[in-house]
């Protein structure tokens, strides 16, 4: 790891032995435990297993002590929560901090939000299916997991189900390998509400294809509610049949766009206030003003911040601020976009559009991915989990073990070195 990342967030951090022999490490408050896990405690983990040969002896646990100053009103987080622990979901597979309160409504958002209100209101009744589209990390998992809950919420007993493309197909393979698609298909088809989530993911999957169409068909004849969501508009997936895709436009199609100005500031302080940080108006402006590409990128920045001055113990000013959000290596996002990498990298390796994101894993396609996260991390900036998002949902730890992968083939093999090395230049962030 850097120097610069080694005395931002590994120094100032409090080990220490548990009395059962692990070792925990100590930090201020929860958003702060949040990013070093996503960011580092794979490595730090692996660095402590090798160093004290000893599996799955680390925790990160919050600091009693709330942080100096006014700066977390927040209530001390006990020593004893462990901080790794999954998403809640609802039953129905909805994640519960998704819901319609806590999502912020601007002009980009405006009609989808009215619209996924509607569906949730009159499921089946009024817009089916209801497609939201729009780009990475601007609020489609967002607000199809609002739907659910909201309809949960008003009607306990209705049958809803989110799954994610992935999700879908991997339960499909296994009903095929087990032999009982048809049960599959009759408990999919037996719910009131069904919410599929980057429905785009549909990609080169034929046989899947085959049997969404007719669970699509049934749940959609008997009058039940489907929400898609999709990074691209029905007609323009590439790769699905085409009677899906029309289908998939015969309701309402709702796109989201990157949010405005205002709209971002709004959405970091709902985020400061959920996490019980009080941060400055005078950095929420500049943090909105610097990363305008999507929501997630935006709340990450302000996990960043505020992770980095309860760690440091120091003010979140807007110098922290300038500081922090321009060292974050080389290029800014913005400057070489992730779309960008993915597309040289496709070319470079001879991968047609789509195959990087996809689930597929050739040789080639893995190194290729490998190589594109690398390449995101390094000279994008980008975080873990966006990079993981942006390359077809996958979870952050791959990212991270990627990262590592790539980094220590360069180191070992000069020929991949260079290969890395061109592929970065001819995209332009070398
Ligand atoms: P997508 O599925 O479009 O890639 P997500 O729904 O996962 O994006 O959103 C990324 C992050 O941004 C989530 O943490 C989500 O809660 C947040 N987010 C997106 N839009 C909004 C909004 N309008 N208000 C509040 N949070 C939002
Ligand atoms: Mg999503």
């Amino acid at each position: 790891m850097s120097d610069e990342d080694f005395e931002s967030w590994i120094e100032p951090m409090k080990p220490r032995p548990a009395p059962d022999g692990a070792l925990e490490i100590t930090v201020p408050n929860r958003l702060c435990a949040s990013w070093i896990e996503e960011n580092f405690l794979d490595d730090i983990s692996t660095a402590w297993t090798e160093a004290s040969g000893q599996r799955n002896t680390l925790r990160l646990v919050c600091d009693e002590q709330p942080a100096q100053g006014s700066l977390f009103a927040d209530e001390p987080v006990k020593a004893s929560q462990k901080v790794r622990k999954p998403p809640a979901r609802r039953p129905g597979g909805f994640l519960d901090r998704y819901d319609f309160d806590n999502f912020v409504v601007g002009p980009s958002n405006q009609f989808a939000h009215a619209a996924a209100r509607a569906v949730a209101g009159q499921p089946g009744a009024l817009y089916n299916p209801f497609f939201i589209f729009g780009g990475v990390g601007l609020g489609k998992t967002h607000l199809a997991n609002a739907i659910g809950n909201a309809i949960v919420d008003s009607d306990p007993n209705a049958r809803v189900l989110f799954l994610s493309t992935d999700s879908f197909t991997n339960q499909l393979i296994d009903a095929i390998a087990r032999n009982r698609v048809q049960e599959f298909k009759n408990r999919v088809r037996r719910m009131d509400v069904l919410v599929v989530d980057d429905i785009q993911f549909l990609a080169g999957r034929e046989r899947t294809q085959e049997e969404f169409f007719h669970v699509f068909n049934a749940l959609y004849d008997s009058g039940k509610q489907i929400v898609l969501t999709s990074d691209k508009f029905p007609n323009e997936i590439q790769g699905v049949e085409e009677r899906l895709c029309n289908r998939f436009g015969w309701g309402l199609v709702a796109d989201i766009q990157s949010p405005d100005a205002e709209t971002r500031v709004a959405i970091l302080r709902r985020k400061a206030q959920a996490e019980h940080i009080s941060v400055p108006d005078e950095v929420m402006s500049y943090v909105a003003a610097q990363i305008d590409s999507n929501v997630r990128d935006l709340e990450g920045a302000l996990t960043r911040l505020s992770a980095y001055a309860s760690l440091n113990r120091c003010e979140l000013t807007l110098d922290l601020a300038r500081k922090l959000l321009t060292t974050s290596g080389g290029n800014s996002p913005q400057e070489v976009g992730l779309k960008d990498i993915a597309t040289g990298v496709s070319r470079h390796f001879g991968l047609r559009p789509g195959e990087l994101s996809a689930r597929r894993r050739t040789k080639k396609v893995a190194e290729a991915r490998q190589v594109a996260m690398f390449i995101m991390r390094n000279h994008a900036g980008a975080s873990f989990p966006s990079i993981g998002e942006f390359l077809g949902g996958r979870d952050h730890s791959t990212v991270v073990h990627a990262c590592r992968v790539v980094e220590k083939k360069r180191g070992d093999d000069p020929r991949f070195r260079d290969m890395v090395d061109t592929v970065t230049r001819m995209i332009g962030c070398g």
